[in-house]
C-alpha cells in the first residue's frame, strides 16, 4: 500500500510551521480519535495515518529527511519506541495537554484531591477572648452517597483508561526529553467510567451544605485561622478531601478596642475627682471593676490594670487592661455652682502656673513666638 503524501494528511502546505502544523493535527485528532469513533477500523487506520504525519512534521530534523527523501527517508517506528499504541498516547498528550488544562507535573497524579474551603466567621469581641462553640453552615461538595465516590453507576464499576493504563499520566518524547503530561483521555484520574451515576453525573461528588460544630479556642483574634482537616471539599473519585479553614474576623467593640492581648479604652472623668484624687468603676470584659484615680490626674493619662486584657490563645499569657482617662469640662451648671468656680478662679488669681502645670511653659513659648516674629 503506497502511504499518502504527510502534509496532504494534515491538509497542510509544505511551509507550514511546526506551530499550525499542532493546530491541524488537534482538529484532526478530535474528529478521528478511537474514542469518537466507536471501533471502525477504517477510521482508526486514519488515525494512525494522522499521528504518524504529525509525528514526523514536528520533528525538525525527521521533516527535513521527509522533504528530501518522501517516506523513505524517516521510518515511523523508530527503534525502541514500543509498538503505535505507547505512541499514540505520547504525542495525544502533547497536544492535548493545553485543552485539559495540563498536568499538575511530576508523578502520578490520579484522581485530585478536594479543595481547601475558606468559612468567614464573623464573632464579637467577648466571644473572641473567651471562646465559643459555633455552628457554621457551609456550601461544599460531598462524597455521593449513590455511588460512594466512584462515579460509576451502581453495579458498575469504572475500567482503567487505556491510553495510560490506569497511571492518570503520559509521556511525550521529543527529541532528548521526556515530558509528563495528564493523559487527556481520563484526565488524569486513571479510570474511564461509561456509565455514569446519575445523582452526581459521574463526578463522584455533590453539592451539599454540610452544618459544623467549630470550636473556637479562647483568645483568637481577627486573621487567627482554625483548620478543620478533612472537612473541605471531597476529592475526586475516593481521592482525600481537602481541609477547612475557618477565618476569624472579631468585630469592633463599643467599649473595646484589642492590641494583640491588651485591650483599651476611654474613660470619662470627673474634674473634680482628677484633681483631688479617688476612685472610680471602669469597664472589663469580665465587669466592672474599681479604679484609683490619682491626685492631680490630667486628662490623657493611662492606667494599667494588670490581667484584665486576653487570655493568649498560643502562650497563654494574659494582657492587661489599659484605660485612658479623659477630662470632661462640667456642664449645665446651676449659679451657685458658678459662683462656687468664681470663687475658686478668685482663690488662684495670680498664681494660675502653680494650680496649672502646663500654663507657664506653653505662654512662654507663645511669647517667644511672638518675640521671633516681630524680630
Ligand atoms: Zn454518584
Ligand atoms: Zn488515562
Amino acid at each position: 500500500m503506497s502511504k499518502r503524501d504527510y502534509y496532504e494528511v494534515l491538509g497542510v502546505g509544505k511551509n507550514t510551521e511546526a506551530r499550525d502544523i499542532k493546530k491541524a493535527y488537534k482538529k484532526l485528532a478530535m474528529k478521528y480519535h478511537p474514542d469518537r469513533t466507536q471501533g471502525d477500523k477504517a477510521l482508526e487506520e486514519k488515525f494512525k495515518e494522522i499521528q504518524e504525519a504529525y509525528e514526523i512534521l514536528t520533528d525538525a530534523q525527521k521533516r527535513a529527511a521527509y522533504d528530501q527523501y518522501g517516506h523513505a527517508g524517516v521510518d515511523p517506528n523508530r527503534g525502541g519506541g514500543g509498538g503505535g499504541g505507547a505512541e499514540f498516547g505520547d504525542i495525544f498528550g502533547d497536544v492535548f495537554g493545553d485543552i485539559f488544562g495540563g498536568g499538575r507535573g511530576g508523578g502520578r497524579s490520579r484522581a485530585r484531591q478536594g479543595s481547601d474551603l475558606r468559612y468567614n466567621l464573623e464573632m464579637s469581641l467577648e466571644d473572641a477572648v473567651r471562646g465559643k462553640e459555633v455552628e457554621i453552615r457551609v456550601p461544599t461538595l460531598v462524597e455521593c452517597d449513590t455511588c460512594d465516590g466512584s462515579g460509576a453507576k451502581k453495579g458498575s464499576t469504572p475500567t482503567t483508561c487505556p491510553t495510560c493504563k490506569g497511571n492518570g499520566q503520559v509521556q511525550m518524547r521529543q527529541g532528548f526529553f521526556a515530558v509528563q503530561q495528564t493523559c487527556p483521555s481520563c484526565s488524569g484520574k486513571g479510570k474511564i467510567i461509561s456509565d455514569p451515576c446519575s445523582p452526581c453525573r459521574g463526578q463522584g461528588r455533590v453539592e451539599k451544605t454540610k452544618t459544623l460544630s467549630v470550636k473556637v479556642p479562647a483568645g483568637v483574634d481577627t486573621g487567627d485561622r482554625i483548620r478543620l482537616s478533612s472537612e473541605g471539599e471531597a476529592g475526586e473519585a475516593g481521592a482525600p478531601a481537602g481541609d477547612l479553614y475557618v477565618q476569624v474576623n472579631v468585630r469592633d467593640h463599643e467599649i473595646f478596642t484589642r492590641d494583640a492581648n491588651n485591650l483599651f479604652c476611654e474613660v470619662p472623668l470627673g474634674f473634680t475627682t482628677a484633681a483631688l484624687g479617688g476612685e472610680i468603676q471602669v469597664p472589663t470584659l469580665d465587669g466592672k471593676v474599681k479604679l484609683k484615680i490619682t491626685p492631680e490626674t490630667q486628662t490623657g493619662k493611662m492606667f494599667r490594670l494588670r490581667g484584665k486584657g486576653v487570655k493568649s490563645v498560643r502562650s497563654g499569657s494574659v494582657g492587661d487592661l489599659i484605660c485612658k482617662v479623659v477630662i470632661e469640662t462640667p456642664v449645665n451648671l446651676s449659679s451657685k455652682q458658678r459662683d462656687l468656680l468664681q470663687e475658686f478662679e478668685v482663690s488662684i488669681n495670680g498664681q494660675a502656673a502653680k494650680h496649672r502645670p502646663k500654663e507657664k511653659g506653653f505662654f512662654d513659648g507663645v511669647k517667644k513666638f511672638f518675640d521671633d516674629l516681630t524680630k
